[in-house]
Protein backbone atom coordinates (compact mmCIF):
# COMPACT_ATOMS: atom_id res chain seq x y z
CA UNK A 1 0.00 0.00 0.00
CA UNK A 2 2.42 2.32 0.77
CA UNK A 3 4.68 1.54 -2.24
CA UNK A 4 1.86 2.58 -4.20
CA UNK A 5 1.49 5.91 -2.51
CA UNK A 6 5.00 6.59 -3.29
CA UNK A 7 4.96 5.74 -6.54
CA UNK A 8 1.66 8.06 -7.34
CA UNK A 9 3.36 10.97 -5.46
CA UNK A 10 6.38 10.82 -7.66
CA UNK A 11 4.10 10.43 -10.57
CA UNK A 12 2.65 13.50 -9.30
CA UNK A 13 6.19 15.40 -9.10
CA UNK A 14 7.43 14.40 -11.95
CA UNK A 15 3.95 15.73 -13.99
CA UNK A 16 4.75 19.27 -11.84
CA UNK A 17 8.20 19.39 -12.84
CA UNK A 18 7.17 19.04 -16.39
CA UNK A 19 4.53 21.65 -16.58
CA UNK A 20 7.60 23.81 -15.07
CA UNK A 21 9.49 23.28 -17.68
CA UNK A 22 7.20 23.63 -20.32
CA UNK A 23 6.23 27.28 -18.90
CA UNK A 24 9.99 27.99 -18.45
CA UNK A 25 10.94 27.52 -22.05
CA UNK A 26 9.17 27.97 -25.04
CA UNK A 27 9.30 26.03 -27.99
CA UNK A 28 11.75 26.62 -30.95
CA UNK A 29 9.10 28.20 -33.55
CA UNK A 30 8.10 31.20 -30.99
CA UNK A 31 11.96 32.04 -30.19
CA UNK A 32 12.74 31.99 -34.03
CA UNK A 33 9.60 34.48 -34.92
CA UNK A 34 10.28 36.51 -32.00
CA UNK A 35 14.15 36.79 -33.47
CA UNK A 36 15.25 36.27 -29.24
CA UNK A 37 17.38 33.22 -30.62
CA UNK A 38 18.93 32.24 -33.62
CA UNK A 39 19.71 28.48 -35.00
CA UNK A 40 20.65 29.23 -38.33
CA UNK A 41 19.27 31.98 -41.21
CA UNK A 42 17.00 31.37 -43.78
CA UNK A 43 18.95 32.75 -47.51
CA UNK A 44 19.36 31.64 -50.92
CA UNK A 45 22.88 33.17 -50.59
CA UNK A 46 25.78 30.39 -50.89
CA UNK A 47 26.95 31.67 -47.08
CA UNK A 48 27.85 29.57 -44.01
CA UNK A 49 28.99 30.71 -41.01
CA UNK A 50 31.01 29.03 -38.86
CA UNK A 51 31.86 29.28 -35.01
CA UNK A 52 34.38 28.67 -32.77
CA UNK A 53 33.60 28.77 -29.00
CA UNK A 54 35.19 28.62 -25.66
CA UNK A 55 38.81 29.86 -26.33
CA UNK A 56 40.78 31.38 -27.30
CA UNK A 57 43.38 29.50 -26.56
CA UNK A 58 46.97 28.40 -27.25
CA UNK A 59 46.68 24.57 -28.44
CA UNK A 60 43.98 25.27 -31.18
CA UNK A 61 43.49 28.62 -32.12
CA UNK A 62 46.46 30.15 -33.92
CA UNK A 63 46.76 27.07 -36.17
CA UNK A 64 42.29 27.84 -36.83
CA UNK A 65 43.14 31.83 -37.30
CA UNK A 66 46.15 30.74 -40.24
CA UNK A 67 43.53 27.99 -41.72
CA UNK A 68 41.13 30.53 -42.11
CA UNK A 69 43.60 33.02 -43.36
CA UNK A 70 44.68 30.55 -46.07
CA UNK A 71 41.02 30.27 -47.29
CA UNK A 72 39.74 33.63 -47.04
CA UNK A 73 37.22 33.02 -44.48
CA UNK A 74 35.65 34.95 -41.98
CA UNK A 75 34.68 33.06 -39.13
CA UNK A 76 32.71 34.14 -35.16
CA UNK A 77 34.51 33.24 -32.08
CA UNK A 78 32.02 32.91 -28.77
CA UNK A 79 35.13 33.67 -26.38
CA UNK A 80 35.04 33.01 -22.90
CA UNK A 81 36.30 35.84 -20.23
CA UNK A 82 38.82 34.49 -18.35
CA UNK A 83 40.21 32.93 -21.71
CA UNK A 84 40.85 36.46 -22.59
CA UNK A 85 41.99 37.66 -19.98
CA UNK A 86 44.76 35.23 -20.18
CA UNK A 87 45.27 35.09 -24.08
CA UNK A 88 44.86 38.84 -25.02
CA UNK A 89 47.10 38.73 -28.18
CA UNK A 90 44.68 35.90 -29.64
CA UNK A 91 41.73 37.96 -29.15
CA UNK A 92 43.59 40.99 -30.69
CA UNK A 93 44.97 38.85 -33.74
CA UNK A 94 41.16 37.63 -34.58
CA UNK A 95 39.83 40.89 -34.42
CA UNK A 96 42.31 42.57 -36.58
CA UNK A 97 41.80 39.76 -39.04
CA UNK A 98 38.11 40.52 -39.62
CA UNK A 99 36.72 38.09 -37.53
CA UNK A 100 33.40 38.44 -35.40
CA UNK A 101 33.36 38.08 -31.62
CA UNK A 102 30.80 36.96 -29.59
CA UNK A 103 30.30 36.82 -25.52
CA UNK A 104 30.48 33.42 -24.31
CA UNK A 105 30.43 34.01 -20.27
CA UNK A 106 33.21 34.87 -18.28
CA UNK A 107 33.64 30.82 -16.96
CA UNK A 108 31.42 29.32 -19.76
CA UNK A 109 28.65 29.76 -17.03
CA UNK A 110 25.48 27.47 -17.73
CA UNK A 111 22.09 29.66 -17.53
CA UNK A 112 19.99 27.27 -15.88
CA UNK A 113 17.36 28.13 -13.19
CA UNK A 114 20.32 27.97 -10.47
CA UNK A 115 21.62 30.83 -11.10
CA UNK A 116 20.64 34.07 -10.41
CA UNK A 117 19.68 36.60 -13.44
CA UNK A 118 22.51 38.96 -11.07
CA UNK A 119 25.36 36.74 -11.61
CA UNK A 120 24.33 36.34 -15.34
CA UNK A 121 24.73 39.82 -15.85
CA UNK A 122 27.91 40.09 -14.05
CA UNK A 123 29.81 37.32 -16.12
CA UNK A 124 28.24 38.97 -19.65
CA UNK A 125 29.04 42.35 -18.47
CA UNK A 126 32.54 41.26 -17.65
CA UNK A 127 33.11 39.57 -20.76
CA UNK A 128 32.30 42.45 -22.57
CA UNK A 129 34.03 44.90 -20.67
CA UNK A 130 37.33 42.28 -21.39
CA UNK A 131 36.48 42.05 -25.38
CA UNK A 132 35.94 45.63 -25.54
CA UNK A 133 39.33 46.49 -23.42
CA UNK A 134 41.09 44.65 -26.17
CA UNK A 135 39.32 45.71 -29.52
CA UNK A 136 37.65 48.39 -28.97
CA UNK A 137 34.17 47.68 -29.67
CA UNK A 138 31.18 45.94 -27.54
CA UNK A 139 30.60 42.11 -29.22
CA UNK A 140 26.90 42.18 -30.07
CA UNK A 141 26.41 38.58 -30.01
CA UNK A 142 26.00 36.09 -27.64
CA UNK A 143 25.85 32.14 -27.04
CA UNK A 144 24.93 30.59 -24.13
CA UNK A 145 27.27 27.99 -22.83
CA UNK A 146 26.29 24.21 -23.54
CA UNK A 147 23.22 26.56 -25.45
CA UNK A 148 21.36 26.16 -22.17
CA UNK A 149 18.52 28.90 -21.37
CA UNK A 150 15.62 30.04 -19.92
CA UNK A 151 12.75 32.41 -20.39
CA UNK A 152 14.17 35.09 -18.19
CA UNK A 153 18.13 34.82 -19.27
CA UNK A 154 17.33 35.61 -22.88
CA UNK A 155 15.45 38.91 -22.02
CA UNK A 156 18.60 39.46 -20.18
CA UNK A 157 20.79 39.01 -22.95
CA UNK A 158 18.45 41.03 -25.08
CA UNK A 159 17.90 44.24 -22.68
CA UNK A 160 22.03 43.76 -22.46
CA UNK A 161 22.21 44.78 -26.17
CA UNK A 162 23.00 40.92 -27.37
CA UNK A 163 21.24 38.76 -29.61
CA UNK A 164 21.38 35.20 -28.91
CA UNK A 165 23.09 32.82 -31.45
CA UNK A 166 22.79 29.36 -31.38
CA UNK A 167 24.02 26.50 -33.88
CA UNK A 168 21.72 24.46 -36.63
CA UNK A 169 20.93 21.15 -35.62
CA UNK A 170 22.13 19.36 -38.52
CA UNK A 171 25.49 21.22 -37.67
CA UNK A 172 26.67 20.33 -34.16
CA UNK A 173 30.36 18.15 -34.55
CA UNK A 174 30.67 17.54 -31.53
CA UNK A 175 34.09 18.08 -31.48
CA UNK A 176 34.59 18.67 -28.36
CA UNK A 177 34.37 15.04 -27.57
CA UNK A 178 36.90 14.02 -29.86
CA UNK A 179 34.23 12.16 -32.41
CA UNK A 180 37.84 11.47 -34.67
CA UNK A 181 39.07 13.83 -37.38
CA UNK A 182 36.56 11.98 -40.35
CA UNK A 183 33.59 12.67 -38.33
CA UNK A 184 33.82 16.38 -37.84
CA UNK A 185 34.48 16.62 -41.82
CA UNK A 186 31.55 13.89 -42.64
CA UNK A 187 28.98 16.00 -40.35
CA UNK A 188 29.85 19.28 -41.85
CA UNK A 189 30.36 18.31 -45.71
CA UNK A 190 27.13 15.75 -45.94
CA UNK A 191 24.98 19.00 -44.44
CA UNK A 192 26.13 21.94 -46.12
CA UNK A 193 23.48 24.48 -46.66
CA UNK A 194 23.22 27.97 -47.44
CA UNK A 195 22.25 29.96 -44.34
CA UNK A 196 23.99 27.30 -42.02
CA UNK A 197 25.52 28.10 -38.65
CA UNK A 198 28.40 25.30 -37.47
CA UNK A 199 29.40 24.74 -34.52
CA UNK A 200 32.46 23.81 -33.79
CA UNK A 201 35.26 24.63 -30.94
CA UNK A 202 38.94 26.56 -30.58
CA UNK A 203 39.17 24.93 -26.67
CA UNK A 204 40.44 21.70 -27.58
CA UNK A 205 42.51 20.38 -24.91
CA UNK A 206 45.11 17.65 -26.10
CA UNK A 207 43.98 17.07 -29.22
CA UNK A 208 44.04 18.79 -33.31
CA UNK A 209 40.98 16.74 -34.80
CA UNK A 210 39.03 20.29 -35.44
CA UNK A 211 42.44 21.77 -36.99
CA UNK A 212 42.87 18.88 -38.98
CA UNK A 213 39.51 18.68 -40.19
CA UNK A 214 39.66 22.07 -40.74
CA UNK A 215 42.69 21.45 -43.66
CA UNK A 216 40.05 19.70 -45.77
CA UNK A 217 36.43 21.13 -44.44
CA UNK A 218 37.42 24.94 -45.88
CA UNK A 219 38.92 23.82 -49.18
CA UNK A 220 35.91 21.51 -49.69
CA UNK A 221 33.31 24.70 -49.00
CA UNK A 222 35.27 27.13 -51.40
CA UNK A 223 35.24 24.55 -53.69
CA UNK A 224 32.12 24.21 -53.38
CA UNK A 225 30.93 27.94 -53.63
CA UNK A 226 30.37 28.92 -50.49
CA UNK A 227 31.53 32.13 -48.72
CA UNK A 228 32.68 31.88 -44.84
CA UNK A 229 31.45 34.51 -43.53
CA UNK A 230 30.31 36.23 -39.69
CA UNK A 231 27.57 35.46 -38.21
CA UNK A 232 26.08 39.45 -38.09
CA UNK A 233 26.93 39.05 -41.63
CA UNK A 234 24.90 36.17 -42.60
CA UNK A 235 22.00 37.31 -40.48
CA UNK A 236 22.40 40.95 -43.04
CA UNK A 237 21.79 38.04 -45.57
CA UNK A 238 18.51 36.94 -44.39
CA UNK A 239 15.74 36.70 -46.67
CA UNK A 240 12.81 38.50 -44.48
CA UNK A 241 14.48 40.46 -42.16
CA UNK A 242 14.28 39.12 -38.19
CA UNK A 243 12.19 41.45 -36.09
CA UNK A 244 13.10 42.06 -32.46
CA UNK A 245 10.24 43.39 -30.64
CA UNK A 246 10.46 45.29 -27.32
CA UNK A 247 8.72 42.45 -25.05
CA UNK A 248 8.61 38.85 -25.15
CA UNK A 249 4.77 38.19 -25.16
ZN1 LIG B 1 31.00 26.58 -24.75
Amino acid sequence: MKKWFLLLLAFLCLNVLTAFENIDRKDRAYYEKTGYIIWEVKTDQKKIALTFDDGPDQNSTTEILDLLEQYGAKATFFVVGNKVRNNPELLRREYNEGHEIGNHTYKHLHLNRQVSLDAIQEEIEQTGNEIMNITGQYPTLFRPPGGVYTEESVQLIKQLGYKTILWSWHQDTNDWRHPGTQKIINKVLTNARNGDIVLMHDFNPGTKQTVNALKIILPALVERGFELVTVSELLNSAETELQFPEELK
